[in-house]
């Protein structure tokens, strides 16, 4: 029985940006507004054109454009019409769509189908997905049930199409398409022949450039505690992307145990481990947020594996019995300048 449901909503932000310093000398413009359920931020610094006209609704219109593509929250989005389609035939998809399926596969293959998009029907059966709270843990039963139709091995990208291999396979882009959003975004920049700017969607932020005053842009790494919203380390990372996973912002308890929004493929249930926080810098912001998530869920030592064979430029921080471990790998080190 649920005795206590807490589902915090502060998700988003889990990086945010240091308030710039007085010595800023060029003007910066900030663009702000909601999508995909959360926030998104632009900055950009002005060049001698000034202010671009026409920006704000060409990023918005992007936005709406992913969303009514790749929601799982929109029952009449391309995705939600995949999901809701019960046969084995491949099924058309816009190019967009595509190419993050195609991602998420590739990232689903190398985190040794860690990162599954298709674990949707354990995700809502768990309460995090579009239909929200469950009305009790699951049982082994009820995992069991939707076995069948979850796993990478159950869809397969066709020159036709996506194919589901059981009519009731769902796929859930949730992990990797606020990266895409982000990734989307910045294009928009550079059509525009922006190339100092910063741009954010829920936590999900990519960077170029110089933030006004010739410095690069800084962004925090936030501590992995649910109580306060505290700093863990002031970073710049070039011209790149950074995405930060973490279990302490978006989970319930229920009799003092702790049900986090990232299922195991491999258990069928929330992870549980310490690994409480990951950061991931690339230059896709839609690689950072899938990697991010994907080594959440491996865990401390499976992540440190993964991130030194592919040389994946990692951040990790774990509960340890008397507080905070980390783990910087070395493409991570070489990539990033920590500021404090
Ligand atoms: P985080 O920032 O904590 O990594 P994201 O928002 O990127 O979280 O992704 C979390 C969402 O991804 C969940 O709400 C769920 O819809 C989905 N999800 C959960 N577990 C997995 C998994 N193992 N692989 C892919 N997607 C998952
Ligand atoms: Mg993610």
């Amino acid at each position: 029985m649920i005795t206590q449901y807490l589902r915090l909503t502060l998700v988003v932000f889990v990086l945010f940006v240091v308030a710039g310093c007085a010595k800023e000398s060029k003007q910066v413009v900030h663009l702000h507004g909601e999508t995909m359920g959360t926030t998104y931020n632009v900055k950009y610094v002005v060049d001698d054109r000034g202010q671009i006209d026409g920006l704000k609704a060409a990023l918005d219109k992007r936005l709406v454009e992913i969303n009514k593509l790749m929601s799982t929250y929109d029952p009449t989005s391309e995705l939600s019409r995949f999901n809701q389609y019960r046969f084995t035939k491949p099924y058309p998809l816009s190019p967009e769509t595509t190419t993050v399926v195609k991602e998420a596969l590739r990232l689903g293959e190398l985190s040794h189908g860690v990162l599954d998009i298709t674990v949707g029907p354990l995700v809502n059966l768990w309460g995090f997905g579009p239909n929200k709270r469950p009305e009790k843990v699951p049982d082994e039963a009820q995992i069991n049930a939707v076995r069948p139709y979850v796993g990478l091995d159950k869809l397969t990208l066709t020159p036709q199409g996506l194919k589901k291999s059981h009519p009731m396979v769902y796929v859930d882009l949730s992990t990797i398409a606020k990266g895409y959003g982000v990734d989307e975004l910045a294009t928009i920049m550079e059509d525009y022949g922006l190339s100092n700017y910063l741009v954010e969607i829920g936590g999900e932020m990519r960077v170029k450039g110089e933030r006004g005053n010739g410095e690069e842009w800084l962004i925090a790494i936030e501590k992995p505690i649910t109580t306060e919203r505290a700093v863990e380390k002031i970073v710049s990372v070039g011209t790149n992307a950074i995405a930060t996973s973490g279990d302490y912002r978006n989970y319930y308890e229920v009799d003092g145990k702790r049900y986090s929004h990232l299922i195991d493929p491999r258990t069928g249930s929330p992870i549980t481990h310490n690994l409480v926080s990951v950061t991931v810098v690339h230059p896709s912001s839609m690689t950072a947020d899938g990697l991010a998530t994907a080594f959440t869920v491996m865990g401390w030592d499976e992540a440190i594996k993964l991130a030194e064979k592919e040389d994946l430029a990692v951040f990790l921080i774990r509960r340890t019995s008397d507080g905070f471990e980390e783990y910087a790998s070395p493409r991570f080190n070489a990539t990033v300048t920590v500021k404090n």
